[in-house]
């Protein structure tokens, strides 16, 4: 098992293949104002009460140990939903304030439907969320519909342009590709993108979903995604660091996609992150089996040096990487809105 090593300043938290975590997820909410049929079934899940949930005040903690002691340097918000979330931008910019040993600001992003960020996406700029994502799995209203059960195409659509009418730059726009839902559109999306400036970010459909429906063959793989747009608009693909998405570049220079191939080219060698569930579980892979309790650790009076003690210990035991598709793949006990994505 590995531990933490030592390196300018701050104790980097090092996994037993040589990986260091550097991203942070945070699910601020298991809530959601959506119900998307890979995600959430349409009555929704029984919510968390909100006794659970981490404050604010927890979550600035286990952030300012992981910035100031423990290496990360990115945090991004999700849920749930995060902008369900009341007075999200107060914790967002409890979370900007926090630096790196070496006095880098922390990077702070969030993942978001969007439904609500025409009216928030100034107060986020300004109290210091840096990048945005913004969850749009159709450009057709009915099929929109459909696939979130909500009728708001709309709304998102103002939402992604408020995050770049404020400097939310680049903002991406992440399309989760279902076989038969939405794949006839990664054409319309790269136009789209094309247009207004935004980046997608095609997911492939992972076995997260609430209702257990995934199989393999809804899954519409990077390959065929990108030999699409390529048919059209062509493409070159971009030397990219340990960020999950592929990056592509339009050889005319209209811009860029990702491509986040977690099924069929898992990424899991290059992952620097963890997550900490709307609830204060830790964990080391959306996939993994175990999680750690930071909640109970800091509501029983642990020191830092004890929280430091038990990421280490968690990190150690970070496995290689998630078995999707393979025999032994078992699915995680909690779907992807009672993670965070
Ligand atoms: N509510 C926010 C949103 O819609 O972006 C943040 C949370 S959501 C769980 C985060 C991301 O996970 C979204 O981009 C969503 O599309 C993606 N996601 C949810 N379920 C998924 C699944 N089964 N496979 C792949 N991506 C999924």
């Amino acid at each position: 098992m590995t531990t933490t090593e030592s390196r300018g300043g701050s104790r980097l938290l090092t996994d037993s293949y040589g990986r260091i975590v550097r991203d942070l997820r945070i699910s601020v909410t298991d809530r959601c104002n959506f119900r998307c049929g890979y995600c959430m079934p349409p009555d929704g899940l029984k919510w968390l009460p909100r006794a659970e949930i981490l404050t604010f005040e927890e979550i600035e903690r286990i952030a300012r140990l992981f910035v100031e002691r423990l290496g990360v340097e990115s945090i991004r918000l999700t849920g749930g939903e995060p902008t369900v979330r009341a007075d999200l931008t107060l914790l967002v910019g409890l979370l900007a304030k926090i630096r790196t040993p070496d006095h880098r600001p922390v990077e702070v992003a969030m993942t978001t439907n969007g439904a609500k960020l025409a009216r928030m996406a100034q107060d986020l700029r300004d109290a210091g969320l840096q990048r945005i994502n913004v969850s749009v799995d159709s450009l057709r209203r009915d099929r929109f519909a459909q696939i979130t059960r909500r009728d708001a195409l709309e709304e998102v659509l103002e939402g992604v342009g408020a995050a770049v009418a404020v400097g939310l730059h680049p903002v991406k726009v992440n399309v989760v590709v279902v076989r038969g839902w939405n794949e006839d559109e990664v054409v319309d999306f790269a136009e789209f993108g094309r247009r207004t400036g935004v980046q997608p970010r095609f997911i492939e459909f992972m076995p997260l979903d609430a209702d257990g429906t995934w199989s393999m063959d809804k899954v519409v793989g990077a390959d065929e995604i990108v030999a699409a747009i390529d048919a059209v608009y062509p493409l070159e693909e971009v030397e990219h660091g340990p960020e999950p998405a592929s990056r592509w570049r339009y050889k005319d220079g209209a811009g860029q996609i990702g491509v986040i191939p977690s099924v069929t080219k898992p990424f899991c060698g290059d992952c620097d992150r963890v997550r900490l569930t709307a609830e204060g579980s830790f964990m080391t892979c959306l996939f993994a089996r175990d999680d750690y309790d930071f909640r109970t650790a800091l509501r029983g009076g642990a020191s830092d040096d004890e929280l430091a003690a038990l990421a280490a210990t968690a990190v150690g035991l970070k496995w290689a990487g998630h078995r999707i598709g393979k025999v032994d793949f078992v699915r995680p006990r909690r779907s992807m809105s009672q993670i965070g994505g």
